[in-house]
């Protein structure tokens, strides 16, 4: 019957809605707030930021969400419109008043001829005849919803206390002290598949004086608390975070994620006394995250704290380290290319819930969880966004159709970040003949990355669907 019902009206929901109906399509919108609430939600309006009212960088020459921006501004979004016409004094980033953000995109959506918006929750899986959905109900899924989604996936568990490690560009790593081992140089069972070699680790060494200095940061650092629902949910022993662990006792570290055993440092020739080790997180060998290291330190302890880490004194971050409950989908294994449920193609995903980390990133996936379902219901083909936007970066992380992380088996939600894109050739000297190096690399690096996308981004906009036969 071609109606498209999108469930739940936040970030992805209200951007999955407008991208719909303005090509064409009729909607259906079913939103429960205010008849129920969740736990982080204060009002009725639609894309309510529950938290920060912050979209981050808003520098779309280089910085990867600041590229989104750009890129759904020029997908017509309606996030961006209203972040746009709300915004607020915040430097180079993009902050919005939350209120009337969220009346601005309630309005619109309310106002549009082709959506008809019923405040209602949607208790069990969707009905059989309705035949294209969209379900975008975020990271606090109401528990009826979640439990058949998950009875239906066959899963174990949909909702996760989600214990974040941080991730680091490997090129700011400094290798003079960091070096390449895994523990007694073993090679692994994979070691064939993934060009394992028994060097698959970056080590960084402390020596006595360096841990103790360390062990009291992380005492000291200020912590993120816990909101009164999160308490009851209980930690994993197998990933503590590691302030608990550090106030457990001074050696709890040492023997744990921090445990230098086979290893060696080829500087000294000596086992260090401690060591933080990094684990490769894409398949592009890019991003490397802190083993063992999730923590609920706040986002500024943590990157003092973490350059502390010899080696890791000029680190940059793609993702810090982060626990809040999260209900998000083993995307890479149950989802197909164009965002739909394998097991149930009528239901198509949307936002957080997917696997992706953030508004704009949620709102990113709504956009294109909204036209592919238009493409559908006129009978055509979506076609995915190029792998090299942001766009086509976003979605190749959560259906691992471009670029591979340590997908299906330990997924994890992300921010949108330069190390999800294919690497781009850069020159190696200036337009004086002067050798680029050091930082300016890595900004004309980006740069490059950011022209390259928008550049290929036209072409899909203009053709976001390809006719079926
Ligand atoms: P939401 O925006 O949560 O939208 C889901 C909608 O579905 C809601 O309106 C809900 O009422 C509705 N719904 C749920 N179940 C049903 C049902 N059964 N029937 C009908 N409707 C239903 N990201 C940031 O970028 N910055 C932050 O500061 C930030 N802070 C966060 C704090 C918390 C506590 C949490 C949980 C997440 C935070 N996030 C933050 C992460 C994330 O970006 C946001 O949660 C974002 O709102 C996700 O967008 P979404 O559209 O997927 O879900």
């Amino acid at each position: 019957n071609g109606v498209i019902h999108i469930i739940g009206a936040g970030l992805a929901g209200s951007e999955a809605a407008w991208q719909a109906a303005g090509s064409g399509a009729r909607v259906i919108l079913h939103e429960m707030r205010p008849v129920r609430g969740t736990e982080a939600h204060q009002t009725g309006g639609f894309a309510e930021l529950v938290c920060s009212n912050s979209f981050r960088s808003d520098d779309a020459t280089q910085n990867a969400v600041g590229l989104l921006h750009e890129e759904m501004r020029r997908a017509g979004s309606l996030i961006m419109r209203e972040a746009d016409a709300n915004k607020v004094p915040a430097g180079g980033a993009l902050a919005v008043d939350r209120d009337a953000f969220s009346a601005g995109v309630t309005a619109a959506l309310e106002a549009h001829p082709n959506i008809e918006i019923r405040r209602e929750a949607i208790e069990t899986l969707p009905p059989e005849d309705w035949e294209n959905v969209i379900v975008a109900t975020g990271p606090l899924t109401a528990a009826p919803l979640a439990e058949a989604i998950r009875a239906l996936t066959g899963e174990e568990s949909l909702a996760f206390f989600d214990a974040i490690a941080p991730i680091i560009y490997k090129e700011t790593i400094d290798f003079d002290i960091a070096w390449m081992q895994s523990r007694y140089d073993k090679k692994g069972p994979h070691a064939q598949e993934t060009g394992g070699d028994g060097a698959d680790y970056i080590n960084c060494p402390f020596d006595e004086d360096q841990y103790a200095a360390f062990l009291n940061a992380v005492l000291e650092g200020e912590k993120t608390e816990f909101k009164d629902w999160e308490k009851s949910t209980p930690y994993f022993e197998g990933c503590l975070p590691i302030e608990v662990m550090a106030e457990r006792g001074p050696d709890t570290l040492r023997y744990g994620p921090m445990k230098p055993v086979g290893l060696t440092d080829p500087r000294t020739g000596k086992r260090p006394y401690a060591v933080v080790q990094l684990r490769q997180d894409n398949a592009l060998g890019t991003l490397y995250n802190m083993v063992g290291f999730q923590t609920k330190l706040k986002y500024g302890a943590q990157t003092d704290i973490f350059r502390m880490i010899p080696g890791l004194e000029k680190a940059e971050f793609a993702r810090l380290g982060g626990i809040h409950r999260n209900t998000f989908l083993n995307s890479p294994k149950l989802l197909d290319a164009s965002l739909r449920l394998k097991a149930r193609p009528a239901l198509r995903f949307a936002g957080q819930i997917t696997g992706v980390e953030g508004y704009l990133e949620s709102a990113a996936i709504g956009l294109l969880a909204g036209r592919f379902a238009t493409a559908e219901a006129k009978g055509a083909a979506p076609a995915a966004p190029p792998p090299t936007t942001a766009l086509g970066a976003l979605i190749g992380h959560i259906t691992g159709g471009h670029v591979s992380d340590n997908h299906g088996k330990n997924f994890q939600p992300m921010n949108v970040n330069f190390g999800l894109f294919p690497e781009i050739e850069i020159p190696r000297t200036d337009s004086q003949g002067r050798r680029i190096k050091g930082k300016e690399k890595g900004f004309a690096r980006k740069r490059a990355l950011a022209s390259r996308a928008l550049s290929e981004l036209g072409p899909w906009l203009e053709k976001p669907s390809v006719a079926t036969e």
